[in-house]
């Protein structure tokens, strides 16, 4: 099959504002004889059911949580970027957009990067509007602040709960819909599957968690929002209950998954310390604005922080990469944190930490100030570590945090299913090879505000879609499929939980397909992968039945989606020759030990499709053409 990423032709800055006027339209009263199922209320998912149903469709919203507003994008902490250029500091669409490019090792779509970047402006007015309480300079002015890989500040914040404070606000507008009746809200439902009919995307199977009930849902178009799969590492920052369940089911349908080794690992999270901890706290990235990593220059040196000397501490990142220092991209600081630890710099009981230190900016901006930045993430990482922050550094280690892969789509954000679009973190994105901070927020409601309302109308207004109800016999065969998966689940009766099997897939994940890579290992990883999946499906236990709320059913069919995703994860690793962003493959690497990317033979986004039970993916490819700026090995020095 041919990837058309479909691409509108003409000069960047015009290609998104022709293409809406290209889109065929559907009329106001059409509307409101189509449904669109939206699953997930994530600031993707929230802003796009809000959006659509003021448009007049009628919508169908789905989550697995109690309440739309306990998505994982609540937990979002620092910021959402936008090229406003308040603080007249050179920032521009073009430098959004160029930053983003080049922040993503060059393995993004220039045309989907540029829309971005333009429509993140309206974000901020849109979020102002809904009354998002951004945090304000002394003019009254919004105020910004600085993320990675970037030499201005264009990060809007509320304190460290920016996620939430955007989410209350696409709640604020999804109630308005759910209360003038054109959005019907299906919460603490677990979609299982994706139903087809004359090869179009036409519903899905949820399960009620809470009765167990296996419901049929059509609608003439289906939206995923369902977030990232960065949980398939067991340990990481997401969510519980974010998974991979959803997009991992529409792919088994025949939607191409893309790049689905490009995992990011943030730098700054509390380090593991111990064996029966089940998630992993991020310490956000805006703490680099005001924060100092260090370590002590002499390995094995176990002082507390106050004792060792100025002259005894290797500032490691601003020696060397001067730029842009504590705030270069995450895969570049992961990797230098690693470096550190690995030669036996680390702090910390385990060795596997470096200090993120205030004492600097305390001095100089005093304390106050430091406060009314971060206090609620000075709070948490107190209460979480019983270290004051004010007093003693940081301890930081990197983590997995984000999912830069996910289901492929053309410029319509349309997956190769027709009439399924995914939009947020479930897309495989506009970030490449590496996300930059404060951009996942952004490309959510990007998506869900402004791209996904024009381009669901332009396809439905071209589908000529027959009427189906979900007596139709795919919603059936669909129903029973889900069933007989669930009682394979149930009938295994083995010894070991799955939570058990899910902690070890993650171990070989983090240690094979993690912050760095090796062609052996990654071969030695899929064999560990493949025995491990056998040994859960002949000896997991799950238990209780179905017709009841009951979570270790949930998880089970999760960790079995974790298991097979993990395969692809490992093919694409294995495929991609070369290193880029947080795909780093030590086999490829510069004589500073940077990625080394292979432009003539990978510069390409991968698209795996299906290729039936127990067969090896497909392999696809996207190429990626650069007309507007000059692929150069990416440097923060
Ligand atoms: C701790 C933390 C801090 C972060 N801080 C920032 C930041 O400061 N700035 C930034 O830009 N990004 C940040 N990110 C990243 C950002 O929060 C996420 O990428 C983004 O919120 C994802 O939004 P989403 O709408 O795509 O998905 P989510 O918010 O993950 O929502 C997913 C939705 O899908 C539903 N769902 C999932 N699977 C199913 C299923 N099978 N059936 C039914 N429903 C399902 C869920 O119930 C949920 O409603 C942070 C991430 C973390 C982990």
């Amino acid at each position: 099959m041919t990837l058309d990423a479909k691409i509108p032709a003409g000069p960047l800055e015009n290609k998104w504002e022709k293409h809406c006027f290209e889109l065929k339209l559907e009329n106001p009263s059409n509307r409101r004889k189509l449904s669109i199922i939206v699953v997930g209320t994530g600031l993707a998912g929230s802003s796009a059911s809000a959006t659509l149903a003021e448009l007049g469709y009628n919508v169908k919203t789905f989550c697995i949580q109690d309440s739309p507003r306990r998505a994982h994008s609540i937990a979002a902490q620092g910021g959402i970027n936008a090229a406003k250029n308040y603080q007249n500091d050179g920032d521009s669409i073009w430098r959004l957009f160029y930053d983003t490019i080049k922040g993503g090792d060059f393995r993004s779509r220039e045309a989907n990067v540029y829309r971005l970047a333009q429509v993140s402006n309206h974000i901020i007015d849109q979020c102002v509007a809904q009354g998002v309480p951004f945090a304000r300079e002394y003019s009254g002015l919004l105020t910004n602040r600085s993320f990675g890989g970037a030499q201005v500040s264009r990060t809007f914040y509320s304190r460290g709960q920016t996620g939430q404070q955007l989410l209350l606000g696409a709640y604020r507008a999804l109630s308005h819909q759910v209360a003038s009746g054109r959005v019907t809200l299906y919460p603490r439902r677990d979609i299982l599957d994706l139903v087809m009919i004359d090869g179009s995307a036409r519903g899905v199977i949820a399960r009620n968690l809470i009765t167990g009930e296996i419901e049929s849902h059509s609608a003439h178009a289906v939206v995923l929002a369902t977030g990232g799969y960065a949980n398939v590492f067991f340990l990481s920052t997401n969510a519980m209950a974010s998974n991979v369940s959803a997009i991992f089911r529409a792919y088994r349908k025949g939607a191409y998954f893309a790049n689905p080794c490009f995992t990011q690992i943030h730098p700054t999270c509390i380090p593991v310390h111990g064996k029966y901890q089940s998630k992993l706290t991020l310490m956000s990235e805006s703490l680099r604005n005001d924060g100092r990593v260090w370590v002590p220059k002499r390995p094995g040196d176990k002082r507390p922080a106050h004792q060792i000397p100025e002259s005894e501490r290797d500032y490691f990142l601003e020696t060397k990469y001067p730029s842009f220092g504590n705030l270069v991209p995450r895969d570049v600081a992961s990797r230098n944190v690693k470096e550190q630890c690995d030669q036996g710099k680390g702090v910390g009981d385990t060795g596997l930490a470096v200090y993120l230190d205030f004492t600097d900016s305390i001095k100089m901006e005093g304390k106050d100030s430091i406060a009314q930045k971060y206090d609620n993430l000075f709070q948490m990482y107190e209460k979480i570590t019983a270290q004051n922050p004010y007093e003693t550094p940081m301890m930081i280690y990197p983590a997995v945090h984000y999912a830069m892969g996910g289901l492929w789509v053309d410029y319509n954000l349309m997956t190769t299913i027709p009439g399924l679009f995914a939009i947020g973190e479930a897309n495989f994105s506009d970030h490449g090879a590496n996300r930059l901070g404060a951009s996942a927020l952004m490309q959510g409601l990007a998506d869900g505000y402004f791209i996904i309302p024009n381009t669901i109308g332009g396809y439905l207004a071209g589908a000529h879609l027959k009427e189906i109800t979900t007596d139709h016999p795919a919603f059936r065969s669909a129903v029973q499929t889900s069933i007989d998966r669930i009682q394979r689940l149930l009938s295994i009766k083995g010894k070991r939980t799955v939570d058990d099997f899910h902690k070890e897939l993650g171990l070989i994940l983090w240690e094979y397909c993690g912050m760095s890579r090796n062609d052996a290992g990654l071969a030695k990883a899929k064999q560990l992968v493949h025995a491990l999946k056998d040994e859960f499906w002949n000896n997991a236990i799950v238990p209780g039945i179905n017709e009841e709320f009951n979570q270790s059913l949930e998880k089970a069919g999760r960790v079995a989606d974790f298991f097979e995703f993990s395969e692809l994860m490992l093919s694409d690793a294995m495929a991609r020759k070369e290193s880029c962003g947080c795909h780093f493959n030590e086999n490829y690497q510069t004589e500073d030990n940077e990625a080394l990317r292979d432009d003539e033979n990978f510069c390409h986004v991968a698209a795996w499709a299906f290729g039936g039970e127990d067969k090896d993916p497909i392999f696809h490819k996207e190429l990626l053409s650069f007309e507007n700026v000059v692929l150069t090995q990416r440097s923060y020095k």
